[in-house]
């Protein structure tokens, strides 16, 4: 018998698995890869084979052309990997498709998360709690100060300040996978019915939403209209257009940004946002903690983050936890 857990190895690009050779989320093109959710810093194009919830496929090979070695697993679904590894995918609540992968081997449960969050979120599934030997984790906004307002508050804040500016647009800056149809559902949500306008490169990420079963209301690209349809409008662009020549098109502007770093006023400043929205598709500090908690697991290794307040915590608490070093995951897809 070999030591325990000694099949599961981090290494800097990335968690291998040794009997079954594959790599989760690795770090550079691998010949077999399990891929927790499609972010750029997960989910990478020129692997060989590269496993995955069908949404999450579907934005990899959105972004990379990846359709030639794609194995579509379901949630819930298990598969078997060589050297008697199996593989169960569970949602992870993130973004479209994410899942925590479950590997199972000489009766030794890892769960490695990717990235998730435990708000309810209308464009994918919940998180489900699922125990295990050793949790990974990811630890974003691993600091206590990170607490995430209720997200009806922060739709609220935005549909009042158009509301006071007829005559302004509300400009929403968001990360083109997952945030911007998140912000776009939640507004449906909280009853807003009038058509939401585009940058043009949210359109394919927002119809593939749509075409995995995501109702986002009526959208409209930006390029399509002029500077006075769009007056009492919401329109929303990936962050890098929140400044840039191209929001000139629109009615004076309000920029907002939908981010949990907008908890920090330093960053809301340095891009000029004159609305921060603090929305988040990573856990907060309390979920963070509480999911460790409900979760169980006799370890919990620290994938990426603010990691060393999270490692405090468990020691305090009695829980076995170390941060490894991984490479090349950001946090800035938050
Ligand atoms: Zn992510
Ligand atoms: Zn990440």
């Amino acid at each position: 018998m070999s030591a325990p857990f000694s099949w599961i190895r981090p290494e800097p690009w990335g968690i291998h698995i040794v009997p079954a050779d594959v790599w989760v989320d690795p770090g550079r093109a691998a010949d077999r890869a399990l891929v927790t959710h499609g972010h750029a810093d997960h989910a990478r194009g020129g692997h060989g084979t590269a496993v995955a919830t069908p949404e999450t496929l579907a934005i990899m090979d959105l972004r990379y052309n990846t359709r030639e070695g794609a194995t579509p697993v379901e949630y819930g679904e298990t598969i078997r990997l060589k050297g008697g590894v199996d593989a169960t995918y569970i949602p992870a609540g993130h973004v479209l498709g994410s899942a925590q992968i479950l590997l199972e081997h000489a009766g030794e449960r890892v769960i490695v998360t990717g990235d998730y969050k435990r708000r309810a979120d209308p464009t994918c599934k919940p998180f489900e709690v699922t125990p295990c030997d050793i949790f990974i984790t990811e630890a974003t906004f691993g600091l206590p100060v990170f607490c995430h307002p209720p997200i009806e508050e922060e739709m609220a804040k935005l549909l009042d300040r158009l509301a006071a500016h007829p005559d302004r647009c509300v400009l929403v800056g968001a990360y083109a996978l997952g945030k911007a149809q998140r912000v776009i559902a939640e507004l449906r949500r909280a009853g807003h019915k009038d058509p939401i306008y585009l940058h043009g490169a949210m359109e394919k990420m927002c119809r593939l939403y749509e075409e995995h079963g995501v109702d986002l209301g009526e959208l409209r690209l930006v390029s399509d209209y002029s500077k006075d349809d769009m007056r009492g409008a919401i329109v929303v662009c990936p962050p890098s257009a929140l400044n840039d020549r191209w929001s000139r098109r629109l009615p004076d502007p309000i920029t907002a940004m939908a981010s949990g770093w907008m908890r920090v006023r330093q960053r809301a400043r340095q891009r000029n946002v004159e609305l921060p929205l603090v929305i988040s598709d990573h856990a907060d500090w309390d979920e963070l903690t509480r999911t460790i908690e409900e979760v169980g697991a006799q370890e919990n290794w620290i994938t990426h983050g603010r990691e060393v307040a999270l490692l405090r915590w468990c020691q305090l608490n009695q829980r076995r936890a170390r941060a490894l070093a991984l490479v090349g995951y950001e946090d800035e897809d938050d």
